[in-house]
């Protein structure tokens, strides 16, 4: 048994759509229900955690006298089918005051139930209440199905270990997770995808093309490669270019950053269990979790007048979150990270304006990935600075901008950050996944907390405001999606190596050489493969690495000045003048175009 990473990579990828319709969480929830009482068919003894409704599932935890087998699975599964079967209708069975629920719940021997109801907040009222179909009876806060032959297609997936409540001084119990459809045909096809998201797991691929590693001694935190470096230098040329355009200056800022600023940022108070503190001599630091702070630090170095906004900064540091270890998330959840963040100082009248070029750069800089950005836009959370004026004014001029942009968008209540509201750029995967990706930000907190001020065209002092946004979000991870959305076979314009030269003979190296010089000079990445490998061999290695371009020389293009290219996707030519064959490399890496295809996983 292990710990299951997939459940965490989705949670990291925040892709946890709350799109999900109600009609499926209650067919999910009751599938949870009937798998509990197929378990405690097999093990009467069975202690019953909880189990929920997730994106595409459902899941319940146990604690059982021994590890679950594939064929425990396959009961289990078999005895949820018979219930199917038996359309067993779900009810509503009995509330109870919580003192008698917990006397029931001892005689059944179930610990975790009561712990359950010990913990139930007052305003949860008096009584708990049971839900019952067929024999099988469960503390439930209810939303299930009318009867059991209402469950859809269904398939019981894996097991792995979950301690109770998630914290790991407490007892580890099994968890089965499973996943249920409306058809039969929506199964298969989230079927295919487990499967071919397994292929494609960023972790595997990440060693296999030789990109980068995770260790021990560094956890959660990416060792690059040369080759994954290569990838995340043409990220980050095309984030910089994309923040030229948009106005941006570069700035960097340092990681270790005294607790007073953090005080002053509010970061202290609402971020410090996300921090790495640090004992220097006789101060407190942290390690920072974000830029702002700091690149407000630069904005109050100058007395700064209407005419300097809006002041656009991007910043390429390193940042550090503490997340606990131990999670197998690979990229998709790292304690160091680099985003290409931006912050912009405007002021009041220019925030409009500003939200509109970030939704622009957005789109910008996703297209050559082929990725349509959609928003959601997060309102006002439980813990918050500011007044309700404050969120009503920034919740509403975000609200303008999303309908003048057109942008598809739903709201996430209460997803905002402790500081303003704010919108969050999602996108779809080619397996249909939902990833979140940039967020954008318009904040009248911090320049209030840091007391900010320009000087106003009639001489007054006025208070910018900050937005700020990421757009790839992370480096780290969006190279993991990056990775998985394309399944190694990276476009041209990111592969790390774009186009290896394969010489037929010996005596063809010095002309394969010269390609590669020539290709080098024009800024690409470039290798000759000159090992005494049988050329088909060198090809076939090429091919699994994913390398967009191959080129093959013998005696006639050493002759003619000419290659023989041959694309990843098999299509080929031959005689092709190499200047020729240069400038065309050169235009599509420059367009960052999406070539060539892909493919599909299988073919390495
Ligand atoms: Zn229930
Ligand atoms: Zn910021």
């Amino acid at each position: 048994m292990t710990i299951d990473a997939d459940e965490i990579a989705s949670d990291a990828s925040a892709a946890l759509s709350s799109g999900m319709e109600d009609h499926l969480a209650a067919m999910r929830h009751s599938a949870a229900h009937m798998m509990a009482a197929a378990v405690l068919e097999l093990f009467p003894d069975a202690k019953l955690g909880v189990g929920p409704a997730i994106r595409d599932g459902f899941y319940y935890d146990y604690d059982l006298p021994r590890p679950l087998t594939p064929a425990d699975l396959e009961q289990i599964e078999a005895k949820m089918r018979d219930q199917q079967a038996a359309d067993l209708s779900f009810e509503h069975s009995k509330d109870l005051p919580r003192a008698e629920a917990i006397a029931l719940l001892e005689e059944r021997g179930q610990p975790f139930k009561i712990e359950i109801v010990n913990d139930l907040p007052e305003s949860e009222g008096p009584t708990v209440s049971f839900y019952r179909h067929g024999s099988f009876e469960d503390l439930c806060r209810g939303g299930h199905v009318a009867s059991t032959k209402d469950l859809g297609a269904f398939k019981l997936l894996n097991t792995a270990g979950a301690y109770w409540r998630g914290d790991e001084t407490r007892p580890m119990l099994q968890r089965i997770y499973g996943t249920a459809w409306d058809t039969q045909e929506e199964l298969d096809r989230h079927l295919w995808r487990l499967e071919e998201a397994k292929k494609r797991d960023h972790r595997k691929l990440g060693r296999e093309l030789d990109l980068f590693t995770f260790h021990p001694e560094s956890p959660a935190a990416p060792f690059l490669h040369p080759r994954g470096m290569a990838i995340w230098r043409a990220l980050e040329d095309w984030s910089r270019e994309v923040r030229r355009e948009g106005g941006f200056s570069e700035v960097r800022t340092p990681s270790l950053v005294r607790k007073e600023l953090w005080e002053t940022s509010g970061h202290w108070a609402n971020y410090q269990d996300n921090m790495f503190v640090l004992d220097d001599y006789d101060h407190v630091s942290g390690l920072k979790p974000m830029n702002c702070p700091e690149e407000i630090l630069i904005y109050r170095t100058r007395a700064r007048s209407y005419r300097d906004l809006p002041m656009r900064f991007s910043d390429y540091s390193v940042l550090f979150r503490k997340e606990r270890t131990g999670v197998l998330a690979g990229m998709f959840r790292v304690r160091q990270l680099t985003q290409d963040d931006s912050h912009v100082f405007c002021r009041e009248d220019q925030v409009d304006d500003e939200l509109r070029l970030a939704l622009s750069l957005v789109r910008k800089q996703y297209a050559p990935f082929g990725f349509e950005p959609r928003a959601k836009m997060a309102t006002r959370p439980e813990k918050r600075i500011g007044s309700d004026e404050f969120w009503e004014r920034a919740e509403q001029q975000l609200r303008v901008i999303l309908d003048e942009d057109g942008m598809a968008y739903e709201l996430d209540e209460g997803g905002g950050a402790f500081y303003g509201p704010k919108i969050d750029i999602f996108i779809e995967d080619a397996l249909g996944r939902e990833w979140q990706m940039a967020t954008i930000q318009a904040d009248y907190q911090l320049p209030q907390r840091f007391d900010l001020e320009y000087r106003a065209t009639d001489g007054g002092f006025e208070r910018p405001v900050v937005v700020h946004y990421a757009i790839y979000g992370s480096f780290e991870r969006f190279i993991g999606i990056v990775t998985e959305e394309y399944a190694g076979a990276f476009p041209l314009w990111l592969a790390p190596v774009q186009v290896i030269v394969v010489p037929i003979a010996d005596r063809h190296l010095e002309y394969a050489e010269s390609v590669r010089a020539a290709l080098a000079e024009a800024g690409l990445r470039a290798e000759v493969d000159a090992r005494s490998e049988r050329m088909q061999a060198k090809l076939r290695e090429a091919q699994e690495q994913k390398v967009p371009v191959m080129v093959v020389v013998g005696d006639r293009d050493a002759e003619a000045g000419a290659v023989s290219p041959r694309l990843r996707t098999g299509e080929s030519s031959q005689g092709v003048p190499l200047a020729e064959f240069v400038a065309d490399m050169v235009a599509r890496n420059a367009a960052r175009e999406l070539w060539p295809a892909a493919g599909s996983v299988s073919e390495g």
